[in-house]
């Protein structure tokens, strides 16, 4: 991202949400995205998700411009290379565990089977509940195998674990972080649990629009090829 501003106009009145972001996200590594609410958080990332275009500045995915693409390749680059997850699960009720991943898979290019999907977030002995028959973190785990099935080279969480108790919320962001290792997923999450920060290559956090302050750990893990 380079120079990306954002400027919610409600009427007459301007909300300025990002004030010019520069951020380069590598292949593999998992970046926390810290900040107050009202940061900024949520637009950074639907804007990197192609979900939402900035006012200003570019957003490019590897040599490839997303700003100012077409509708028809935003709806590509979203299917093919992003998985979303979000605060609240979004699973269909009347489908098992194991079809609401193979409801994303049916459609993808180069799935995982939604068994194993479920196996790396835990949830091998549940692939038959359906959602009313799950936990809150189970639900949550379901939906983040729903967003890896398809192999996405870029994981976008916005706050997973926000319906969650503190407990619950950690196994949530430990999937997470194992999907990360195992998978090489670039992944970018918000959270206001701070304990997942030691398991992050990077601590960014957004104060009024901008970045204030971004740490990196040391340890940085070996990341799998990526293509357009
Ligand atoms: P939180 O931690 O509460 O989720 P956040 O860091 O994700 O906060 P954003 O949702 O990105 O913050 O919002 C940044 C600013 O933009 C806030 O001032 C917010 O009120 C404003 N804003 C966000 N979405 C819209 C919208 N759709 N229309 C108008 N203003 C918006
Ligand atoms: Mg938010």
């Amino acid at each position: 991202a380079r120079g990306l501003t954002k400027v919610y106009r409600m009427g007459e009145v301007e909300v300025p949400a990002l004030r010019g972001i520069d951020l380069t996200l590598e292949r593999g590594e998992l970046v926390v995205l810290l900040g107050p609410s009202g940061s900024g958080k949520s637009t950074l990332l639907n804007i990197l998700g192609g979900l939402d275009a900035p006012s200003g500045g570019e957003v490019y995915y590897l040599d490839h411009k997303l700003t100012g693409a077409s509708e028809t390749e935003l709806t590509r680059f979203r299917r093919e290379h992003v998985g979303f997850v979000f605060q609240f699960y979004n699973l269909i009720p009347s489908l098992t565990a194991r079809e609401n991943v193979a409801a994303v898979t049916e459609i993808a290019e180069a799935p995982m089977r939604p068994e194993e999907a479920l196996r790396r977030v835990g949830l091998g002995e549940r692939l038959d509940h359906f959602p009313a028959q799950l936990s809150g973190g189970e639900q949550q785990r379901v939906a983040i195998a729903r967003a890896i099935a398809k192999n996405p080279a870029v994981l976008l969480c916005d706050e997973p674990t926000g319906a969650l108790d503190s407990a619950t919320g950690v196994v949530v962001l430990e999937a997470l972080e194992k999907v990360n290792r195992e998978l090489g997923t670039l992944t970018v999450l918000i959270t206001h649990n701070v304990g997942i920060a030691d398991m992050a290559d990077r601590v960014i956090r957004l104060s009024d629009g901008r970045i204030a302050e971004i740490h990196r750990n040391a340890a940085k893990k070996p990341a799998r090829e990526l293509s357009w």
